[in-house]
Order: structure tokens, then sequence, then C-alpha cells
């Protein structure tokens, strides 16, 4: 079963940054509001990450480290319309498999929290307010074949300051800070639900706000609005024009209810419309969102759940590049 999930582990996590993705989607999950991210060595030494979701009752701590246990479906037919980032059940128990893993929660009804070690079993109370920690320590230990092709701490710590920022993007209503070696490497605020209103209005001000925190003030000065919807599928964000590429080139976020896709059909819609409106535009920058009917798209199609099959890809691309068409060739102020 070790050997199983060892080399599960290896579709789930390639390096640090992988794990972090991860444990934020859990902690996302979990409904927290803010989400802290610790390191060490570029998280190979050490990743902690601290939020203040709903937690993981004391009995449920040795539950959540099995292979193939979610808290989070409970049918096939929720498989099929899937809402929350996790659902395999497999993340936790991979990333122990190849680590030194310790869990610490505390739930509201919990007079204290617990700490699991995944090694030893053993658990104890231990301090802390309402929320999770999960700590991974010595990533690939006792894989040294797969440690041996980490990168420097500094372009591993930049991976994982990536998979944060791609949680950043999807999340303006989430804090979210990111500390290296004890220094602060990046921190976004999070737009308060009651700031922001519950009308598409202010919650575009609020992912506005976060664009500019997260990809700079410049993004939003050199970039336009997009919004449409066609058919069965809705998209927002915005399209950074040709100055948004000098700084930040080729930086696109795409996202598919809510969760951060890498997707051929996406890509080449939106560079289509580059290439039609602002013809040569190699290097476009972007956050699209696109919210479409869980039935219609299939996020189960990979352990990384980065990849998504959609039902009717035509009308994807064609919602897609309308879209950035129309917002790239509106008359600006
Ligand atoms: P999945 O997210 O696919 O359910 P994981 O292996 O990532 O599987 O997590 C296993 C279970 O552990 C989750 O279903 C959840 O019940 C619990 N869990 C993990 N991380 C957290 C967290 N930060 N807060 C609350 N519960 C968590
Ligand atoms: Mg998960």
């Amino acid at each position: 079963d070790e050997l199983i999930s060892q080399i599960a582990a290896g579709e789930v996590v390639e390096r640090p940054a992988s794990a972090v993705r991860e444990l934020v989607d859990n902690a996302l999950d979990a409904g927290a509001t803010q989400v802290t991210v610790r390191l060490l060595a570029g998280g190979v030494r050490l990743i902690a990450v601290e939020d203040d979701g709903a937690g993981i009752p004391r009995d449920e701590l040795p539950v959540a480290l099995r292979r193939h246990a979610t808290s989070k479906i409970t049918s096939l037919h929720d498989l099929e319309s899937v809402a929350t980032m996790g659902f395999r059940g497999e993340a936790l128990a991979a990333i122990a498999s190849v680590s030194e893993m310790a869990l610490l929660s505390r739930t509201a009804l919990q007079a204290s929290a617990f700490m699991l070690d995944a090694r030893s079993g053993e658990l104890r109370p231990a301090a802390r307010s309402q929320g999770t920690t999960v700590e991974v320590k010595e990533l690939f230990f006792s894989t040294p074949a797969r440690r041996k092709f980490l990168k420097t701490d500094a372009t591993e710590l930049a991976h994982c300051v990536e998979a944060v920022r791609r949680h950043a993007l999807a999340r303006p209503d989430v804090g979210f800070a990111i500390w290296h070696e004890g220094k602060l490497v990046e921190q976004w605020r999070a737009t308060l639900s009651a700031e922001a209103g519950a009308d598409d209005g202010a919650q575009q001000q609020a992912l506005e706000r976060r664009l500019g925190d997260v990809l700079g003030e410049d993004f939003i000065r050199d970039s336009v609005p997009v919004q449409l919807r066609l058919g069965a599928v809705t998209v927002t964000g915005r399209a950074g024009l040709p100055d948004a590429a000098r700084s930040r080139a080729d930086q696109q976020f795409c996202y598919v209810n809510g969760r951060f896709v890498r997707d051929k059909v996406l890509t080449h819609a939106a560079r289509s419309a580059y290439e039609d409106v602002l013809h040569g535009q190699k290097q476009p920058v972007y956050a699209l969102y696109l919210q479409i009917d869980p039935l219609r798209v299939d996020v189960n199609v990979h352990p990384t759940k980065i990849e998504v099959r959609f039902r009717d890809s035509r009308e994807v691309h064609q919602a897609v590049r309308h879209a950035v068409e129309n917002a790239l060739a509106a008359p600006r102020a």
C-alpha cells in the first residue's frame, strides 16, 4: 500500500509547488478566509499551509490521510457536478507518502486542537485557533530519484508562489500570504464580501482590485474588461493590451468555474482573438474566468485536475474568442 501510494504520489506531487496547490485547494474547500503559506528551502524542507477554515474533527484526522478518503463527494452523481476543488481524496495520502506530514486542526466545537503525526500515527492535544495547519517536511526524502529532479530553492519558491498566485486570482474574497525563510514574500489582502456586496458589479470590482494587487496596477491600466455570455458559457476577466505584455509577457490565467486550468481550446480561442484584433500580438496577458454548467465540463481528467474536458468545446471556443475580440475591439476611453 505504501508503494501504491508512492506511485500515485508521483502523479499528484511533482515538486513542492504541487503540494502547495493541493493544500491551498483544501484550505479553500474548508471555507478559509485567510491562507498563510510558510516555506523553507523553496518548500523542500518545509511547506506549512495554515487556514482559518472549518477544521478537521479529532476523530477524522487519521481518516483524512487515507487514500481515496474524501469528505467532499458521496456519490457518483456528485462527481458529475463537483463544486469543491478536491474530490479524489488522494492529495493528503500522496503527499504524506513522500514526506513527513503533520496535521494540526481544530473545529469550532472543540475545546482544543489536535495534532496528528502521519508517520507515527501519534495523536495529541495541541494549541491553535479554529482551522487547520498542514505541515509537510522533507519532501521526497524517501524518493531520492525524484528529489534529484528538483531545481534550486529560488526556482522551487517561484513555482510555489505561482501556485498561490493562481488561487489568489480566483478568490479575491480570501487573503493570502507567503513566507519564505521567515520573510514575507507576497501578501494579498481579502476584499471582504461585505465590502464587495453580492451583486456582479461589486464582485467585478473585487476581482479588479485583486488583479491589480497580484499582476500590478499597470496591468489594470493596460487591459480591458471582458464580459460576454454566449449560450451556456459566461466569460469575464481582463485582457491585456500590448503594453501589458512588456512587463509580464505570456502570463495567461484561465479559470473554469473557479478552477485554474490549462486548456488548448481556451488558449487557442484567446490567441485567435488577439491575432484578429491586434495583429501579431504573440504573447498576450490575460485573466479569463469561465462560468459553465458543471454538467458540461469534466474536471476529473487528471489527478492534478489542471486539465478539463468540455462537452461542447466549439461552444466554449466561440464564447472565449468573441468575448476577447469584443473586449479588444471596444472603443477605449
Ligand atoms: P480531497 O480534497 O480530494 O477530498 P485530500 O486528500 O486533499 O482529498 O483531503 C482529504 C480530506 O481531508 C478532505 O476531504 C477533507 O475532509 C480533509 N481536509 C484536508 N485538508 C483540510 C483542511 N485544510 N481543512 C479541513 N479539512 C481538510
Ligand atoms: Mg484536496
